[in-house]
């Protein structure tokens, strides 16, 4: 056998490195596009949280407590939706949120959300969206249970038959989401308001076109109208010819892509 050179064995060398940096570069390139990163450990407000990053997103869980993996594909994909699909000004590009799903314990009692999330399934605050174990895993028997430990507090007692489906999970997702939005464009806000028919906070008394929504939340002030209004589009299955035309418009404008390209078919 021939004694290799010196030369040889740094061509060997060079070679394997030369492949390894290759490999490495492509996996974090597939990483990239796919959109997940490591996840990472830190506490918030004394909690000890595990993030990820997914596009414009940012979930944090408490450690030991994950988010149910088929949720959590619903996840992925509602911030698929959101990133791809919405008018680029509102897209989750351009509103970055933080997503927080918590236990029972801290949900409801911690200090994360001080306490806010008593009768809510999910709601927001500036860029953060809280999302209650009630919402994501209303199955898991451990949180039952920890919601029936505490069934003489103030807050709404739960009922068995109100595991959430993965549609209405999405359209929470949605709904909240919408209200980050408005916090970044207030003016948004405000001419969806104006366009629709509420008079400030208040609603107009007879207004047919006004009343014309799809759900009784819609009517609770110009916000909820907006989160309901958008977040009813995304299910394919939700009839939207009860919704009034301006409101329609709106759901055009805020989508950036006709409506069979972005509805889910989530059950
Ligand atoms: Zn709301």
């Amino acid at each position: 056998m021939e004694k290799k050179s010196p030369f040889d064995i740094f061509f060997d060398i060079f070679v394997v490195v030369g492949t390894t940096i290759i490999i490495v570069l492509f996996f974090i390139l597939v990483v990239k596009i796919l959109g997940f990163e490591t996840v990472v450990k830190a506490k918030i407000g004394g909690v000890p949280l595990e993030s990820l990053k997914y596009r414009g997103a940012k979930l944090h869980w408490e450690s030991g407590n994950p988010i149910p993996k088929e949720r959590l594909e619903i996840f992925y994909t509602v911030m698929d939706s959101l990133s791809s699909d919405v008018n680029e000004k509102y897209s989750l590009e351009n509103n970055p949120t933080d997503f927080f799903y918590l236990t029972a314990e801290e949900y409801y009692w911690g200090d994360l959300t001080y306490g806010h999330g008593f009768e809510a399934d999910a709601f927001q605050r500036g860029t953060e969206v809280f999302l209650s174990p009630t919402l994501v895993d209303s199955t898991n028997n451990t949180v039952l249970f920890s919601l029936e430990q505490f069934r003489y507090g103030p807050w709404k007692r739960f009922d068995d038959n109100q595991a959430y489906n993965d549609g209405h999970f999405a359209m929470v997702l949605i709904h909240e989401y919408v209200h980050v939005v408005q916090f970044n464009h207030s003016d948004y806000l405000n001419s969806y308001a104006t366009d629709v028919g509420w008079q400030g906070d208040n609603k107009p008394d007879e207004d047919e076109k006004f009343y014309s929504v799809l759900s009784s939340y819609s009517l609770e002030n110009p916000s909820e109208d907006m989160s309901e209004t958008f977040m009813y589009s995304y299910l394919c299955g939700n009839n939207l010819e009860a919704l009034s035309e301006v409101r329609l418009q709106y759901i055009d404008d805020f989508w950036g892509v006709p409506r069979e390209q972005y509805c889910q078919n989530f059950h």
